[in-house]
């Protein structure tokens, strides 16, 4: 049976890259009616943060990951990982180091200064049995390091191919360290084979760490589960996302209010697509579950760009908006909409449309005409709107429009006579304002701009605004009428 692991590391928040990790990993378990299990690796107590675990698997949860064993805790399972440490002592793949910190310090120095990368020098790795034994006896200090054989690690990665490293390149790493607490290595080795766990899925930055853990699979005699390394998580400059900047942690985006639907489809296309042409970008988990791949994760660094986290959410809320107000009448659904953007209206506005202000009516119309903007930032709604509310103070030269041939005559043409004939008119709907102005266009002989452009900023007083006839709705035929008497003292 296929098995995967989430195995994070509790040392802060969960970053955006754990999450699809872990999206990756439960994706492939349920794909294939697998199992997906959550492993939390926390002995090094150096890193520990407290909370850290509790945070990531409400997170977890909240988003919809659910895993069918665990949480397992590394930090309860020492005693697992000391007995395969010392397996690997006798088998000759691992030795006792004793090194001093300053031992190990100047060592790095001079391979610094000779340009060399920083290795291990295997000081301790032919110490005398007796002189180990000795140096326990006085309580000597000591790791367990792994020693790496000086051959070709070869392994099969199931996104980048064939790899193959050279052992001599690669340090002997520590196991266990001088606390007695495994490294992740060790830890990491034991535990995917001892839970059973056939797909490794992890980011790209524990490539280097996969030779490591080859060889150790080898010395215990274990066959190496498959492995695949997720791409890269860039910026849009291509540079790459570091861990401490800002917009990476998820639980902010839960606090920020994005919705669970919409991160885990914007995090499902980092680094993944369906592909084929295929031009579906929304997809719930279930979907995902069907439609996810490891063929179709991409090698090359995926770029994450927050605006599109913007754009999914957007996307899952109008869906979500759509559905429960298909069957509402217009108010209705206009009173859900006030409901949303409510607090970021200004006091002014707020005034008279209360229920049953004077001004509600107004209120009511123009939300809904602007529906869709209200699902993608609510905070934009008042500048959205503030025109209808109070006319600004405009230049009349804004009544005029060079190329659309308007000049000061032609615009008090145009507004005295739309003024005459929407005062005529009972009806007060959009289509009706429609008929009615494309007729005084028609009267007057002229091109529709040029009755449209200077009623347009009557009715709102600014150079953009939304079109003519949904305005006039809104703003409702008194204070319609009463504009363009505005605009038409102006031009006096
Ligand atoms: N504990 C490692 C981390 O924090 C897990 C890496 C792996 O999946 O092997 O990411």
């Amino acid at each position: 049976m296929i098995k995967t692991r989430f195995a994070p590391s509790p040392t802060g928040y969960l970053h955006v890259g754990g999450l699809r990790t872990a999206l990756y990993c439960y994706l492939f378990a349920r794909k294939n009616k697998g199992k997906f299990i959550l492993r939390i690796e926390d002995t090094d107590r150096e890193r520990y943060v407290e909370g850290a675990e509790e945070s990531l698997i409400k997170t977890l949860e909240w988003v919809g990951l659910k895993y069918d064993e665990g949480p397992f805790k590394q930090s309860e399972r020492t005693e697992i990982y000391q007995e395969h440490a010392q397996k690997l002592i006798e088998s000759g793949h691992a030795y006792r180091c004793f090194c001093t910190k300053e031992h190990l310090e100047e060592m790095r120095q001079k391979q610094t200064e000779r340009k060399q990368a920083p290795m291990y020098d295997r000081k301790c790795i032919d110490l005398p049995q007796s002189e180990v034994e000795a140096k326990m006896q006085a309580g000597e200090p000591f790791v367990i390091r792994q020693k790496i054989p000086y051959e070709l690690i070869k392994f099969k990665d199931l996104i980048r191919g064939n790899m193959q490293f050279d052992g001599k390149t690669i340090d002997d790493t520590v196991l266990i360290k001088s606390d007695g607490f495994p490294t992740y290595h060790l830890a990491n080795v034991v535990d995917d084979h001892l839970m059973e766990i056939t797909h490794v899925i992890r980011g790209e930055e524990w490539l280097p760490s996969t030779p490591k853990h080859v060889a150790l699979y080898k010395a215990l005699n274990w066959s190496p589960p498959e492995f695949a390394h997720l791409p890269l998580l860039l910026n849009p400059d291509k540079t790459k996302l570091s861990k401490r900047q800002d917009h990476v942690a998820v639980e902010d985006y839960i606090k920020e209010g994005y919705g669970k639907e919409a991160i885990i489809n914007f995090v499902a296309f980092l680094g993944w697509n369906p592909g084929g042409g295929e031009e579906k970008e929304i997809y719930t988990l279930k979907e995902l579950e069907s439609a996810f791949s490891l063929e179709k994760v991409h090698k090359s660094g995926a770029v994450f760009n927050i605006e599109k986290l913007d754009w999914f959410n957007w996307k899952w809320q109008k869906a979500a908006f759509e559905e429960e107000t298909a069957n509402l009448p217009r108010e209705e659904k206009a009173k859900k909409l006030l409901e949303k953007c409510e607090q970021y209206l200004s006091e002014n506005i707020k005034k008279d449309t209360a229920p049953g202000g004077r001004q509600e009516e107004k209120l009511l119309k123009a939300l809904l005409t602007i529906d869709e903007k209200i699902l993608k930032d609510p905070k934009e709604t008042n500048d959205n709107i503030k025109f209808y509310f109070n006319l600004p103070d405009y230049n009349k030269e804004l009544l005029t429009h060079e190329k659309m041939k308007v000049d000061f005559d032609q615009a008090t043409k145009s507004l005295t006579e739309a003024q005459k004939d929407l005062a005529e008119l009972k009806d007060w709907t959009e289509e009706s304002l429609k008929q009615t102005l494309l007729k005084t266009v028609e009267k007057l002989g002229t091109k529709n701009g040029q009755v449209f452009w200077p009623l347009r900023v009557a009715l709102t007083g600014v150079q953009f605004s939304p079109g003519i006839f949904e305005s006039a709705w809104i703003l409702g035929k008194e204070e319609s009428l009463l504009r363009i008497e505005t605009a038409l003292n102006k031009l006096k």
